[in-house]
């Protein structure tokens, strides 16, 4: 049974999908006008968690993740300028520059990190017809109002508003008004009520803006997320992910635009990663204290050391990043993986023996312990613990390696790709003419697999199909 913090309910509770075995699942994606970040990366590699766990479990995963290209104001109520306009004025680009720029930095970092890309991602950009759509239906249901600046939600208008964050609509406005940060936009009736669309002023002219029934102007943040996830996953679906901040204003809105629109409840389980901080401070874009994975890298870390870090914690808890623990986990990650490289090694060529009941016993337990472990609220911490366990059991060498690649498909850890001492003589391209030929092998091209073998022994190499998959060697 898998069990999941819900922030709407504050519990943890047993996960029901809709329409089991499917989930739908929307994450919150980045606004690309600058570098993502390692907090990013931890916010993305907890949804990532979240989606291995979903398909660990047999569901088959819808997920979306949107591209927020245009909206985001520097302020999270609709006051400050936008980020994405902002950004390509630092870089004297334009706009459409630094989305795609910042997209494929974002995509990158993923990519390092292991984190499997959703299978749906939306640029904002792209669905203005429907964000313009829901804002006529809110106003069309009395729940907008029109100023100077743009057409506005009612949040006194909706009885549950702000339901998500466990506070009243007077408790939210008192923290809203406590953050002087917030500028309070002119005319707006109540300090939680939210832009659904943004007039451009007069005399403006933005890089990005789109006709629309109320005038010239472009979509505000909240609406981008309602409506790319009712248009992808239908109006009511399973999960929605981001950080902590968004609970108080994003989410907030996202429920309550989506709610008053459609009559229906928008998400079921809303799950938050809490922030991460940087020795102590907090980190964000715009105090520009941030480091990349790429700083990691330069630093001589491995990204997936970072992904190893970050599964050591609980994802619900605030973290705080420091050198040392990166050093620390560097350091584990490198042993556990040289303890696996060794267990490869001691994989015997002959075909594994039959084992004794008591060895069955234990790696039932094992598994089984796994299972529960990361079915609980994505306790990660005790899964890694788990893997350690098993690779310091007395468990057979090539059922050991079982447990681990099964667990690495929840932890992401690419421990299948660990070389042993022999193939860490094989060069690189000499390693992929192998993995294309197991490929080809598994797509049942045999000609192109006898091609790439032959290849593979003109060389000077030999290919030994083992039970544990292929190994190459010096001939
Ligand atoms: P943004 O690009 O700022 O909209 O952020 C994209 C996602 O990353 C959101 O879900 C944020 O909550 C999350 N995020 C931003 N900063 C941090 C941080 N320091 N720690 C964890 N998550 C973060
Ligand atoms: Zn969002």
């Amino acid at each position: 049974m898998l069990r999941l913090f819900n922030t709407l309910t504050r519990k943890i509770e047993e996960f029901k999908p809709l329409k089991p075995p499917i989930v739908g699942f929307y994450s919150c994606g980045p606004t690309v006008y600058d570098y993502a970040h390692i907090g990013h990366a931890r916010t993305y590699i907890f949804s990532d968690t979240l989606q291995r766990i979903l398909e660990f479990n047999g569901y088959q995963v819808k997920r979306v993740m949107n591209i927020t290209d245009v909206g985001h104001l520097t302020s999270d109520a609709d006051s400050g300028e936008d980020k994405m306009e902002w950004g390509a004025k630092r870089e004297k680009k334009s706009v459409w520059e630094i989305a795609d720029y910042y997209t494929e930095d974002f995509l990158l970092m993923l990519n390092d990190l292991n984190i499997k890309k959703p299978k749906i991602i939306t640029r904002a950009t792209d669905y203005i017809p429907q964000m313009i759509e829901l804002v006529r239906i809110l106003e069309e249901k009395g729940f907008t109002y029109k100023v100077a600046d743009g057409i506005y939600f009612d949040t006194s208008k909706l009885k549950d508003y702000g339901k998500l964050s466990g506070k009243t609509l007077d408790e939210l406005q008192s923290s809203l008004k406590a953050g002087a940060r917030i500028e309070m936009v002119k005319d707006k009736k109540n300090v939680t009520d939210f832009a659904l669309w943004k007039l451009t002023p007069v005399g403006v002219k933005r890089q990005m803006e789109w006709d629309s029934p109320w005038g010239k102007g472009y979509p505000g943040w909240h609406l981008e997320c309602s409506a790319m996830g009712i248009a992808q996953l239908g109006k009511s679906f399973d999960i929605h992910t981001g950080g902590v901040d968004h609970i108080q204003i994003h989410h907030t809105n996202e429920i309550a635009q989506s709610e008053a629109a459609t009559g229906k409840p928008f998400v079921k389980y809303w799950l938050h990663a809490g922030h991460l901080t940087v020795e102590g401070e907090k980190m964000s874009k715009s105090l520009g204290n941030y480091f990349r994975v790429s700083d990691l890298i330069i630093k001589g870390f491995e990204p997936l050391a970072l992904r190893y870090l970050f599964l050591t914690a609980s994802y619900r808890k605030e973290m705080n990043f420091t050198w040392e623990s990166m050093k620390a986990a560097q350091s584990a990650f490198v042993e556990l993986k040289d303890k696996i490289s060794e267990i490869k090694n001691s994989v015997e060529l002959a075909e594994r023996t039959s084992l004794s009941e008591e060895k069955l016993v234990t790696i039932d337990e094992l598994r089984n312990k796994f299972t529960s472990s990361i079915n609980n609220d994505l306790n990660t911490a005790e899964g890694i613990a788990l893997l350690w366990q098993v690779v310091k059991s007395n468990v057979p060498p090539a059922d050991k390696l079982d447990l681990i690649y099964l667990f690495d498909e929840v932890l992401g850890l690419k421990l299948n790709q660990i070389r042993t001492k022999e193939d860490l003589t094989i060069p690189d391209h000499i390693a992929k003419l192998a993995e294309d030929r197991e490929k080809a092998r598994k797509q049942k091209n045999f000609k192109e697999a006898d091609q790439l073998r032959k290849m593979i022994e003109k060389a000077g190499y030999i290919l030994e199909d083992l039970p544990s998959g292929p190994r190459i060697k010096l001939q």
